[in-house]
């Protein structure tokens, strides 16, 4: 089995960039009432095509360019013969080839690899098995294919009996399995709904590891006795499937003898926006979810809660590392800022990233680059005070990350508050397709925020930043207590004073607007510090929810952000 890409055929389209693909197959008949037919027809209708049907079976396909006969491997012959000559004929039957149609000069086959259930089929992203008697015949099945989303591949007539076998043992087969188990679970008492999850994580893990790493349980472990027992119960409880068991048991001992292959280091590096997309393109096509964590390196367990919770919620996790110099303003660190590609990239790769986007300067600002986002109103208090222009470089380099890899989800911390404030109104400004998922700070034992900038800390000054933290679990004390924000932060304020920290600003701000907040009650109140703790400039903040004053709520804010 090959997969075809576009050098492989008499085409020049590409369905999905084509607004003509439909044109340019013309006018399509399905024929066939069953699943298959129905879904093919609609899911060909909803991707542009002219598409006659479902017909009954016996359609000529008058008026149709192709037809796409979604019969039964012995009734393609006789539904071939009743379309009208001059039309090129395809059927839908993995075992068979297009010889399969007789009397058709041009013929084709299109398999899609899919389970088709009453409900349908989601076609985009399996593959197709397509074969043509002719160059066209093969380019009008691979160009349905890629109309459905799919990713059309080659098929010898030699091979297909074997291919079909596969698509029948990785589909039907396993759901005959998961009958097997259901059988036994019931006589256990256990719903099938409890089997689900495992089977689903069990399905991932092949699909990510590769069938020895993803063996687990008692063959593996060599474990017999166990083996025994549960042969014994299936014996007792279902003896209809001792074989069944016995057959798999003997086949999961010869797998798991096999040494698991290495995995493939799946991370790669990608420097351009063009190798970024052309990288994301198959996991796009395939439907699935890409999450983006945008970083300036040098990770810390920070950057890595990030790219966790993206693995835990993305099909692929893409983390960029720019060192963004317009973020930066004269004087301040950009040539000292913290790098180590290396290191991070072993991280990455540890906490399973697919791709790291790391672009040269040039690529991001290419000569002539002209453009500023601006956010106004939540970029002009606490750090963009401090640091004008800051937010425009974040929010313009953010907007090309997200133009670039097009996340369906991106992830921030809240430990640059102000930061993930920005992004979300640009976000909803802009209507632009991303969740922001914003995720709790990371803290060392000890309570400091992680940060690459801690690196300039020297141990002496790491004893003086404590103050920070410690400021802020004042102003939860605080607001845990009933006073209000202006006393709250002069708590805050003696416990920096107390270290000799003199803070740039210390602000209770409403967590939504940014403006001062006066109480606890009637908003979400952020507390914002920034502080210079001999060459860093550190920012650290909590959030204190609206209107609930109980301690163990206060302190469990910082709490679990550690
Ligand atoms: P940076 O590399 O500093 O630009 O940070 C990249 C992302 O990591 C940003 O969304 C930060 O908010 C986030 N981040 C930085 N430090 C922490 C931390 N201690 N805990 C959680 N997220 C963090």
């Amino acid at each position: 089995m090959r997969e075809l890409d576009r050098q492989d055929l008499d085409t020049s389209e590409c369905a999905r960039s084509d607004p003509g693909v439909g044109s340019a197959l013309g006018r399509c008949a399905v024929v066939g009432r069953g699943r298959l037919g129905t879904a093919l027809a609609g899911a060909l209708r909803e991707a542009g095509l002219a598409v006659d049907g479902p017909l009954g079976r016996g359609a000529a396909g008058e008026g149709a360019d192709l037809v796409l006969l979604c019969v039964p491997d012995s009734e393609i012959a006789a539904a071939a013969a009743a379309v009208a000559p001059g039309r090129l004929v395809g059927h839908c039957s993995g075992a068979l080839g297009p010889d399969a149609i007789p009397g058709h000069a041009e013929r084709f086959a299109l398999h899609p690899l899919m389970t088709v259930t009453a409900s349908g089929a989601r076609f985009a992203g399996a593959g197709a098995a397509v074969a043509g008697s002719t160059p066209r015949a093969l380019a009008t099945a691979t160009k349905l294919a890629t109309a459905l989303g799919m990713r059309p591949f080659a098929v010898a007539d030699s091979d297909r009996a074997a291919y079909h076998a596969a698509a029948s043992i990785a589909s039907n087969f396993l759901v005959t399995l998961e009958a097997a188990a259901e059988r036994l679970a019931a006589a256990a008492g256990a719903d099938r709904s409890l089997l689900a999850p495992l089977v689903r994580a069990t399905v991932e893990n092949w699909e990510r590891l590769g069938p020895e790493a993803a063996l687990t349980g008692p063959l593996v472990r060599g474990d017999e006795e166990t083996v025994a027992r549960q042969r014994a119960a299936v014996a007792e409880r279902a003896p209809e499937l001792l074989d069944l068991f016995d057959a798999l048991a003997d086949a999961t001992r010869e797998l798991a003898a096999k040494p698991a292959p290495a995995p493939a280091p799946r991370l790669r590096t990608v420097h351009t926006v063009a190798d970024l997309r052309a990288a994301l393109a198959p996991h796009r096509r395939a439907g699935r979810t890409i999450g983006l964590v945008p970083t300036m390196g040098a990770f810390h367990e920070g950057h890595l809660s990030l790219i966790h919770a993206a693995r835990e919620r993305c099909d692929a996790v893409v983390v960029s590392l720019f060192v963004n110099p317009t973020q930066f303003g004269p004087g301040e660190d950009l040539a000292a800022y913290p790098r180590d590609e290396a290191r991070d990239a072993a991280l990455a790769a540890a906490g399973g990233v697919d791709l790291l986007f790391v672009p040269p300067v040039a690529e991001v600002y290419p000569d002539g680059f002209a453009t500023t986002v601006h956010v106004a109103g939540l970029t002009e208090t606490l750090e963009g005070e401090r640091r004008p222009g800051h937010f425009d470089g974040v929010a313009t380099v953010v907007l090309k990350l997200f133009n670039a890899a097009q996340p369906d989800i991106a992830f921030f911390g809240r430990k640059d508050a102000q930061q993930a404030a920005v992004i979300r109104r640009l976000v909803r400004d802009l209507d632009l397709p991303v969740e922001v998922d914003v995720r709790p700070t990371v803290r060392d034992a000890d309570g400091l925020a992680l940060s690459s900038r801690n690196a300039y800390l020297s141990p002496p000054e790491r004893e003086r930043a404590l103050a920070l933290p410690r400021a802020l679990r004042a102003v939860e004390r605080a607001a845990a207590d009933g006073l209000a924000p202006r006393e709250a932060l002069a708590a805050a304020r003696a416990e920096l004073a107390a270290a000799g920290v003199e803070p740039e600003y210390l602000e209770a701000v409403s967590a939504q607007t940014l403006r001062p907040a006066d109480d606890f009650f009637a908003q979400d109140v952020l507390v914002a510090l920034a502080a210079r703790v001999g060459r860093a400039r550190l920012i650290d903040n909590v959030l204190v929810p609206a209107g609930d004053r109980r301690p163990e709520h206060g302190r469990q804010a910082l709490e679990c952000n550690a």
